[in-house]
Parts: structure tokens; C-alpha cells; sequence
């Protein structure tokens, strides 16, 4: 077998998370509006502080046709709490100062509240009680954002009293309400020491590198006094904040370069990030590293052509005659090119997020080329042949995540795509709305017409 050895070294940038206030100069506005709302519609809100562990989240609307008056000792009071690493249940109730009887032995034995044996630190509990002190439901928002057929669903576990010295578990889910909500982030020391001063979710702040790091190294390129831009979803459930979703639109000034993304759905496809040109920038891989071939081997097992025994195949095999150019199917570097035993002349190409792609068996690889280089997508890297252990003229194509081979025409790659005219008219009109809302975000200057010139 040939293995490159073990060198995972494709380094996500670290969470840092510095303590807030000392790392960054200056927090900067979270605006939040509807999309596509304007800039009449930007109401500007302070960025929240941390949850404190004992608040009233939650207004209860009255109940229709209730004389609001004298009704104040009838509404449930409501409690929440946060799960700390190492909490116990014991720990949680009370902390919501719940002291129901019987109510921790059914929480630790009932098999419909279960969900409660785990306890996700970060998580949020609630508690809803009656002024006498009773218990009238307890919440456990254990899967606070989830997605389901395509819809962003909170799922939690609901326990309220039976009526007779019981408790009844429940698994509840419903639909989240999505927001767009909008930041700015300048850096100071790291990329998550801004997200953090700006109030972004980690969610969202780790989509930045992923969406970007085909054209920027998180690790090395960025500098203190680069800014971004980022517009992103949230969801919310009962008027409170569940979690995070994508990134919408993001621009990054990194020194003199400006990197931007957004992410557009074409009617009846899946979405993917494009930059302001309408160019597929994010993940995007072709499909093929030749432009006109057959498939001749398959990934998985077969009979080793030349050892005649069975064994993995990890890649898959392009018949084509030598000398056909080989592209690099995504932005990247040059992890290793030469001679790899049975590889053949080999090389090995490195992508954003833990994507790496080798080309084997090659004739001769294109003039120049040596590690460490950036190659672009569709760049002309090297020539088919049929070196190493190889039966005939053909390209040996991996395709691996964090150094695992995957089966590149079964998984869902990131793909590269175009537009048609009609996308092209869509993909416009939201980008110029995207470009109006970043240049809001940016303080107000830019003008709005410069946006639409298209
Ligand atoms: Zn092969």
C-alpha cells in the first residue's frame, strides 16, 4: 500500500477565545434586519452580554379576552438556566429553584426522559412556576437548532405534572424562525479574538475560514486592523435565540485585498458560496481532473491489476491517452510533487478545510511546477502517463478528507458551477442587495448606486 504517512497537518485555526474587552480595541455594531429589508429598516442593538444564570426570558402573552388587571400573580414565572460543564441534575434544579417532590427520581427513571441523562453544557434548562412555587413545566432545550427536510427545527424535552402526584415527559419540536443578523469584526490578535468582540456565534465564526480558505490562509495572511463583514442567519424559537445557521454574505479586507462570498441557490439546486462576480469561489472542485475521459476503475475494492490480489481502491481511474493535461480540480497548493513508489510520478495537491486531491501515474508534470506552489483551479498541473504500477496510460485520481480517502463521485463535493442567464439575473439581484446591506455595515458612505453597476 502506499501511504503518505500521517501528516494531518491541514491546521484549522484555533479557537483561541481570549477573554473579550482585553483583546479587542473596539467592539463593533451588531445591526439586525430583515433581509433584504433596506437601510430604513436597521434598527442598531447592543450586543448582548453573556446569559446570567437566573432570567426571566419569556412574556407570557395573556390569555385573550382576560382583564389584564389583578392577573399579574397568575402568570408563571419563568427560570433558566445554563448547563455548566460538570452540572448535575441535582445542580440544575436548584439553580431554577425548582423543588417540586418526586420530580429529580422521575427525571433520573423515566424512559421518555431520557434526553435528560445528557446534559450538553451550554445547553439551556427552564423552568415555568406558578407563584405557589409548583412546577408547571420544565424544558430541556437539548437540541436547541436542528435541521429537518431542509427546515430549521429546536427540538427540547418538556415534563409537566400528570395531575396526580406525577410528571408526564414529552419530546416537543417545532419550527425556528430565522433571522439575518449582520457584524462587523476588526482583528486584533485572531480571527475568533474579533468573531468573539463582535458577538458572533462560534458557528458562524468557523464558517469563515471554511468559505474563505480558498483564497486566504487563516493562519498566516491575516493582520491586526483587517476587517470583515459578515451577514448571517439565526434562529430563534418563543423569541429566544436557539442558534446560528450560515453565512449569507461575508467580505473580508485583508490588508490591500478584499475577499468576498455569498451564498446563492439557483432555483431547484442547492446552494453554494459565489463571490460578487457570480463566480463559484468556496469548496468548489471540478468534477473531473481531465477534460475529456472515461472512467476505467471505480473507488472501492477490485483485483489489483498488476499484484493480482484484492485490495482498496482508493481513487478512481481516468483512461486517457499520455501526454492529456491534467487540471487541478480546486485552488491550492502544492503539497508534493515527484516520484511516489507505485504512485508513479505523483502529485498531491492541498485544498481549503482539510481537502487534499493527488494525481498518479502522470508522464511529466507541467514546467515549474514544485512544492509549496499555489496552483488555481484548473491550472494545468501535469500530463497523463503511466508510470509506477500501472497497466497502461491513465490518471489515478484521490480525492481525501483529512488524509482519508473518499469516493470523489460519490460524495456530495462542493462542485463548481455556472450560472445560466436566468440564475445570472437572480444571482444580481441579491447580490447588489447583499453588496448594499455590507456597504451599510461599513458605515454608511458608500453609495448605494455603486452596488448595482452591473
Ligand atoms: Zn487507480
Amino acid at each position: 500500500m502506499l501511504n503518505e504517512g500521517n501528516n494531518g497537518s491541514h491546521s484549522a485555526p484555533q479557537h483561541t477565545s481570549p477573554k473579550k474587552s482585553h483583546t479587542v480595541t473596539k467592539t463593533l455594531l451588531v445591526l439586525a434586519f430583515g433581509l433584504f429589508a433596506g437601510a430604513a429598516a436597521i434598527a442598531v442593538v447592543e450586543p448582548t452580554s453573556e446569559p446570567t444564570v437566573y432570567q426571566a426570558i419569556e412574556a407570557l402573552e395573556l390569555p385573550a379576552g382576560v382583564t389584564p388587571l389583578g392577573l399579574a400573580n397568575t402568570q408563571p414565572y419563568i427560570q433558566e438556566t445554563r448547563i455548566r460543564r460538570g452540572d448535575t441534575l441535582a445542580a440544575l434544579l436548584q439553580r431554577l429553584q425548582v423543588s417540586s417532590p418526586g420530580l429529580q427520581a422521575f427525571l433520573t427513571h423515566d424512559e421518555n426522559a431520557r434526553s435528560i441523562y445528557k446534559l450538553y453544557p451550554g445547553r439551556s434548562i427552564q423552568a415555568a412556576l406558578s407563584d405557589d412555587n409548583d412546577l408547571l413545566w420544565l424544558r430541556y432545550y437539548h437540541t436547541p437548532s436542528d435541521t429537518e427536510q431542509g427546515q430549521s427545527v429546536s427540538k427540547w424535552l418538556e415534563v409537566r405534572p400528570d395531575g396526580q402526584d406525577n410528571y408526564v415527559a414529552t419530546e416537543q419540536a417545532d419550527i425556528t424562525s430565522t433571522h439575518i443578523q449582520m457584524a462587523e469584526g476588526i482583528i486584533n490578535s485572531s480571527l475568533f479574538g474579533a468573531t468573539d468582540a463582535a458577538n458572533i456565534p462560534d458557528t458562524v465564526a468557523m464558517q469563515i475560514p471554511e468559505i474563505l480558505g480558498s483564497k486566504m490562509d487563516f493562519l498566516k495572511d491575516i493582520r491586526k486592523g483587517d476587517r470583515f463583514r459578515v451577514i448571517y442567519e439565526t434562529h430563534s424559537h418563543n423569541g429566544q435565540r436557539v442558534g446560528a445557521g450560515k453565512i449569507l454574505a461575508l467580505e473580508f479586507e485583508s490588508q490591500d485585498k478584499v475577499h468576498a462570498a455569498l451564498w446563492f441557490s439557483p432555483d431547484g439546486q442547492s446552494g453554494s458560496y459565489y463571490d460578487f462576480e457570480g463566480q463559484s469561489s468556496q469548496g468548489a472542485f471540478l468534477r473531473s481532473p481531465l477534460k475529456f475521459t472515461r472512467i476505467s476503475s471505480t473507488f472501492g475494492g477490485r483485483r489489483h491489476p498488476i499484484h493480482g490480489n484484492w485490495r482498496a481502491h482508493n481513487g478512481v481511474d481516468y483512461a486517457a491517452p499520455t501526454g492529456t493535461p491534467i487540471h487541478a480540480t480546486a485552488d491550492g497548493v502544492v503539497k508534493s510533487v515527484g516520484n511516489q513508489g507505485g504512485y508513479g510520478k505523483t502529485i498531491v495537491l492541498e485544498h481549503h478545510s482539510g481537502y487534499s486531491t493527488l494525481y498518479a501515474h502522470q508522464s511529466k508534470f507541467a514546467a515549474g511546477l514544485k512544492k509549496g506552489d499555489t496552483v488555481n483551479q484548473g491550472q494545468l498541473i501535469g500530463y497523463v502517463g503511466s508510470t509506477g504500477w500501472s497497466t497502461g496510460p491513465h490518471l489515478h485520481y484521490e480525492f481525501r478528507i483529512n488524509n482519508k480517502p473518499v469516493d470523489p463521485l460519490a460524495i456530495e463535493l462542493p462542485v463548481a458551477r455556472s450560472l445560466d442567464d436566468k440564475q445570472k439575473a437572480a444571482f444580481q439581484t441579491a447580490a447588489s442587495q447583499y453588496r448594499l446591506q455590507l456597504a451599510v455595515l461599513k458605515g454608511l458612505d458608500q453609495p448605494a448606486v455603486a452596488a448595482l453597476d452591473h
